[in-house]
């Protein structure tokens, strides 16, 4: 490597490196790489953000041929923080699911379990059992109480994403609180397990929101824009989408260089989801943001 393109390498890592590394103050933290799915289905209709059911397979499937082991958040926020010494012989992968799609349950979840590899899923927790309202894409089922359940029970995580899937970033202290607490509440109730991760819908966050997290008793978040700042207990992940090989997958999660074009496609994407609620032209939701009350926006069609 030129000392040019070394030199390029090091001021740009941060902006791409996220699974391998946050730096901060000039000391590299090291993280676990994580991938962030949403629906997997045998019909994306489009939706860039789904992946087919074979693409799914033939994602895992890599991920166990490099002799990947799954990491659920739990058990990765101690090795990023450094209270347990990552093992530079094993490689390690935090997969997770965001929105809660009721495809998990038919389609990733028996691939997972025929390789015993173990996920992260954050529903919605005000859409359990219903189909989705707030998403500019077409309409879809989440996740049923009982398949919330069984998920658990079979020693996957569940985590929250919020009671509305509003964007926390734009709500006052008090609608904060109620979609932090609230969903944290209901899943807890669901699973009997205690609900400490967070994946931040349309992954907007910011300090003030990561705050309160953690004083309702969060202690680790996903993240899949802003690596570069991330705080302690929020890990970097990168999104999978519907355009995406085993092979882009493994560019961006163990990559041979700190940059490549999977994990510049990869940012790009992610700032996509930030323009979701621009798209819906949610006037109360943009320009009145302090006031906006959380709840679940009408008409909701329950399965
Ligand atoms: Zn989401």
């Amino acid at each position: 490597m030129t000392t040019l393109s070394a030199l390029c390498a090091v001021l740009l890592s941060p902006f791409f490196l996220g699974g391998a590394g946050i730096v901060f103050f000039g000391r590299v933290i090291r993280t676990i790489p994580g991938l962030l799915f949403h629906s997997v289905s045998p019909n994306n209709r489009l939706v860039l953000s789904s992946i087919s059911v074979s693409s799914f397979r033939a994602i895992a499937g890599a991920l166990e041929t490099k002799n990947f082991t799954t990491l659920t958040m739990k058990e990765a926020v101690p090795i990023g923080t450094g209270t347990i010494p990552a093992d530079s012989r094993k490689q390690r992968v935090l997969l997770t699911f965001d929105d809660g799609c009721r495809s998990f349950f038919s389609h990733a979840l028996p691939v997972l379990e025929a390789l015993k590899f173990k996920a992260t899923v954050f529903p919605v927790a005000g859409y359990i059992g219903r189909y989705s309202s707030w998403d500019v894409m077409p309409s879809f089922p989440h996740l049923t109480k009982p398949e919330i359940m069984e998920i658990s029970a079979l020693g996957h995580e569940i985590g929250s994403h919020g009671l509305t899937h509003a964007d926390l970033t734009y709500l006052g202290p008090s609608d904060l609180k109620v979609e932090l607490g609230d969903s944290k509440k209901i899943l807890e109730d669901i699973t009997g397990k205690k609900v400490t991760a967070l994946s931040f819908p349309f992954g907007s966050w910011n300090t003030r929101v990561w705050e309160l997290a953690q004083e309702l008793g969060y202690c680790c978040g996903t993240i899949y824009r802003k690596h570069g700042h991330a705080l302690p207990g929020l890990i970097p992940v990168h999104g999978v989408y519907g355009f995406d090989t085993p092979q882009t997958i493994l560019d961006r999660i163990a990559p041979a260089y700190p940059c490549s074009l999977s994990m510049a496609c990869a940012r790009i994407m992610s700032h996509f989801a930030k323009g979701a609620p621009l798209w819906k032209f949610d006037t109360s939701y943009l320009l009145r943001p302090d006031t906006k009350r959380c709840g679940i926006k009408n008409p909701v069609r329950f399965l």
